[in-house]
């Protein structure tokens, strides 16, 4: 072979064995790509809340993609606009900022359902990147995060320091990272929504006993650690049978219901309260002493006697009315279930001794009136 042949012969097997090692990096890139794919979905499919989502799998997202950092914003249902819920790789500066629909680069891909790439953040600037908040972000990847329905749940937001370094494989690749992420987020509403129901009782919203004897245990700890009082009022709708008998079902349920959002009202935001069964509701007061707790139950009795009741002419008084027994941590007793029976027994006392009042658990015990 002549000279000139092995030269090119040569120069034909440089260039292979170049297209060899390009193609031999892409798919060791692949295959790492598809590595942490795995492992990304394989964390997000063990988290079942928004939160577990947010502080168990940032970490493995954000090593796994060996990126600067990254941002999610979830769509918040009441305002309708996009919120920040998670940041790599500092989750402590998460910046308070709220998108709408249509506003900024994140606005515009949940708009669209379209990722946007903003290769060089410095050429655009009309977007203010998190409103002026982030800074030091050279190359901008927005993906939105669709639902199976196609529906937006927020977006998933790539940021690079060096612009322009983001290449075609990149939309590709974080347009199936955000597809893990959306179904994860997806199924923790899903799990949310079932557990919101579960705790709810049908006819009138309001938290049922379930989820009452959960948060009294809670509470029960909380008092226990801190050493604070708290107290538990018994409220049960005086003469109920006799209120169906005259006006009927129909009207006895919107007479429960009325009932329930008179006392939602008429609490404090930190308390809480239940229906406990049929025309009985159960509150408890955190951090409340047996004196304050006579005088709220005292309040809420007055409410109902004040509150006109489509009906309650019908009632034996006239009036719809409610007893309220009431019993206080530590006071009264040491369990929850003990303080809970102790204000039944002060709410029939109540009843014994004629209705529409307040009766505490430590006067019914020592034969004290109130
Ligand atoms: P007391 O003053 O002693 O509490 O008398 P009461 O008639 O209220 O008590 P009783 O326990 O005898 O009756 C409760 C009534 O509440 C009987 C039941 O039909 C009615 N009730 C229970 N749940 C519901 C409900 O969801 N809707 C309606 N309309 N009535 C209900
Ligand atoms: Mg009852
Ligand atoms: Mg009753």
């Amino acid at each position: 072979m002549a000279a000139k042949d092995i030269a090119k012969e040569l120069e034909r097997l440089k260039s292979e064995r170049d297209e060899l090692e390009r193609l031999n990096n892409e798919l060791d890139a692949r295959v790492l790509e598809i590595y942490s794919l795995y492992n990304i979905s394989k964390v997000l499919n063990l988290s079942i809340g928004i939160e577990e989502i947010f502080n168990g799998t940032i970490d493995t997202i954000g090593k796994s993609l060996r990126i600067d950092e990254f941002c999610i914003m979830l769509l918040d249902e009441t305002s309708n606009e996009l919120v920040v819920r998670a940041w790599y790789p500092d989750p402590v500066v998460l910046p308070c900022i709220c998108l709408k629909i249509g506003e900024g680069i994140s606005g515009m891909a949940a708009k669209t359902g379209k990722p946007v790439l903003v290769q060089d953040v410095s050429k655009e600037p009309k977007s203010m990147f998190y409103k002026g908040a982030a800074t030091n972000i050279g190359a901008f990847l927005c993906v939105p995060l669709v639902g199976k329905h196609g529906n937006i749940l927020g977006v998933f937001n790539i940021h690079k320091a060096q612009p322009n370094s983001f290449n075609e494989n990149d939309v590709k690749f974080f347009t199936e990272v955000a597809q893990q992420i959306a179904i994860a987020v997806e199924k923790a509403y899903i799990y949310k929504n079932a557990r919101d129901i579960s705790m709810r009782d049908e006819l009138t919203g309001m938290y049922n006993r379930r989820y009452f004897f959960d948060y009294i245990e809670k509470e029960l700890s909380r008092a226990k650690r801190y050493k604070k009082h708290f107290s538990v009022l018994m409220i049960d709708i005086d003469h109920f049978k006799n209120f169906n008998d005259k006006n009927g079902h129909l009207l006895g349920d919107d007479a429960i219901k009325q009932t329930a959002k008179l006392l939602i009202d008429k609490l404090r935001t930190a308390d809480v309260v239940a229906r406990y069964g049929g025309e009985e509701f159960i509150c408890l007061l955190p951090e409340t002493p047996n004196n304050r707790a006579v005088v709220v139950a005292e309040k809420l009795r007055k409410a109902v006697e004040g509150s006109k009741y489509k009906g309650g002419e019908n009632q034996p008084s006239g009036m719809v009315s409610v007893t309220i027994g009431v019993a206080t941590w530590p006071d009264d007793a040491k369990s929850a279930i003990k303080l809970i029976d102790y204000a039944d027994k002060a709410l029939y006392l109540g009843k014994s001794r004629g209705r529409n009042m307040v009766v505490s658990a430590v006067s019914a015990v020592s034969g004290i009136e109130i």
